[in-house]
């Protein structure tokens, strides 16, 4: 075999031309024998299919390019949970836009490592500007707030408790959490070898101050912080920051918010008051994978004061030595827990100039109208259950007569006949129906077909 050619330099893009040319045409050919957001049959006939098109995957002998990628494309499309179909709504899973896949290639094809300025240049000075931008869009009034990029909310959550324990040296950080928190930030604790989180309960859905006060008059004398949600991952639901925050301040507890779901309201106009207090947070996680609309990774964490980050400064002389720094290369280790690092900066920064903050607005706002849509259709219909009104993009719904088993049993139907993905929860001691509402291509029909579906599998 002739050595493969590669992706950069000027003649990566004719070596990729007949490449991509493959991809999309077995996009498309994928995305029409699927036929709907999930590949039919379940788990087996899957895995069937993949195995049949992948058999053997290191064989002796190479297949050649045109072998492999068309029909692996195929098999990995048909095959795919496709957020961009108005039916896939289970989780908070984004369809990505065009124009952020279009930039991720471009990511891939020059595969910048932002671990140091010799392997990025332009990416390492774009991802300041993101950082940059990102960090005012979440402390408008703050002096020097800074932003880094992970994985997404887990790894931002991780390191929002990492930050904290390392303010507090000397005595062991109690973290408080509601039982609405992701379950990212007690596995955190665990990580990170803090004492087990205490869990304020949360019986209306948002961390109540009351209770939150409550608790911290227990742990008086210890240094605690509070992690808050923006937008919970089973209803959406936003915790009373404010008030949150007053709490924190007058027991000298520091503020953690997690709006890995909710922080994009920022961008809104008609939503952004929803997030009043986020300021007030010392660290904030935001995830643009999920209402941002790009391909995974995407998520961020902000923080009010840059001198927060400097536990992460770390020197290896290969990549940051004293004396490249001081020469004036841009010391970029300390940006993360990483070494090698994709520049996830680079779809966000083109997709952020691309719509501006009124396009992501407006997206936010379109994904949020029509959950309020399909709520109205609930609380209409004569045999559905709305568990509550919308405060973002997620509905939690049942039909009315069924009981739990019977309620997991719709949505495994669903999944088996790939018509519809929706998601579940748990909320007041029963279990939902959870439509996490994402594409802001979806029309109410849409929404009416969803509904029927779940009448059709719904046993009477
Ligand atoms: C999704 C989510 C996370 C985790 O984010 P990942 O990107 O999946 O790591 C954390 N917190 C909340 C509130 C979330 O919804």
């Amino acid at each position: 075999m002739n050595t493969p050619p590669l992706a950069g330099g000027t003649a990566g893009p004719d070596a990729l031309a007949p490449l991509l040319a493959a991809v999309l045409d077995a996009l498309r050919t994928g995305a029409l024998d699927r036929g709907g957001p999930l590949p039919a049959g379940g788990p087996t006939t899957t895995a069937r299919r993949v195995h049949t098109a992948t058999r053997p995957l290191l064989p002796d002998h190479g297949t050649g390019p045109e072998a492999a990628l068309g029909p692996l494309v195929h098999a990995l499309t048909q095959g795919a949970a496709d957020p961009a179909d108005p039916l896939c709504a289970a989780h908070l899973h984004a369809p990505p836009l065009a124009l952020a896949a279009a930039a991720d290639l471009a990511a891939s094809v020059l595969n910048p490592s932002l671990d140091s300025w010799d392997q990025a240049p332009a990416a390492s000075a774009l991802e300041a500007e993101l950082t940059r931008t990102l960090a005012r869009e979440t402390y408008p009034a703050a002096d020097h707030p800074d932003a880094l990029l992970t994985t997404g909310g887990t790894e931002a959550n991780q390191l929002a408790l990492l930050l904290a324990r390392e303010r507090h040296p000397a005595a062991p950080l109690h973290v408080v959490h509601g039982a609405n928190a992701h379950h990212s930030v007690p596995r955190a604790a665990w990580l990170l070898g803090l004492p087990p989180t205490h869990t304020v309960p949360t019986p209306t859905g948002t961390l109540d101050p009351a209770a939150l006060h409550h608790t911290l008059t227990t742990l008086t004398g210890h240094p605690v912080l509070v992690a808050a949600t923006a937008g919970t991952t089973d209803a959406g639901h936003i915790d009373p920051l404010p008030a949150l925050a007053d709490v924190c301040a007058a027991h000298g507890a520091e503020l953690h918010v997690d709006a890995a779901y909710g922080g994009p309201l920022l961008f809104s106009d008609r939503r952004k008051h929803a997030l009043h207090g986020l300021d007030r947070a010392h660290s904030v996680t935001l995830d643009l994978h999920k209402l941002g609309w790009q391909p995974v990774a995407a998520g961020i964490l902000a923080v009010h004061r840059t001198g927060r980050l400097d536990p992460l400064q770390h020197t290896a002389d290969y990549l940051n030595s004293h004396d490249d720094t001081e020469a004036g290369l841009p010391d970029l280790l300390g940006r993360s827990l990483r070494t090698t690092r994709r520049p996830d900066a680079f779809k966000m920064a083109v997709t952020l100039r691309a719509l501006g903050r009124d396009g992501l607005g407006a997206l936010v706002d379109q994904v949020c109208d029509l959950a309020t849509t399909l709520a109205d259709k609930i609380h209409d219909h004569p045999d559905l259950t709305l568990y509550t009104r919308p405060a973002l993009s997620t509905v939690l719904f049942r039909p009315t007569d069924a009981d739990d088993d019977q309620v997991a049993a719709v949505r495994r139907g669903l999944l088996d006949d790939g018509h519809a993905v929706l998601g579940r929860a748990r909320a007041k001691g029963r279990l939902w129906l959870k439509a996490t509402l994402l594409n802001p291509h979806t029309r109410p029909g849409d929404l009416d077909r969803m509904l029927k579906l779940v009448e059709g599998h719904t046993p009477r």
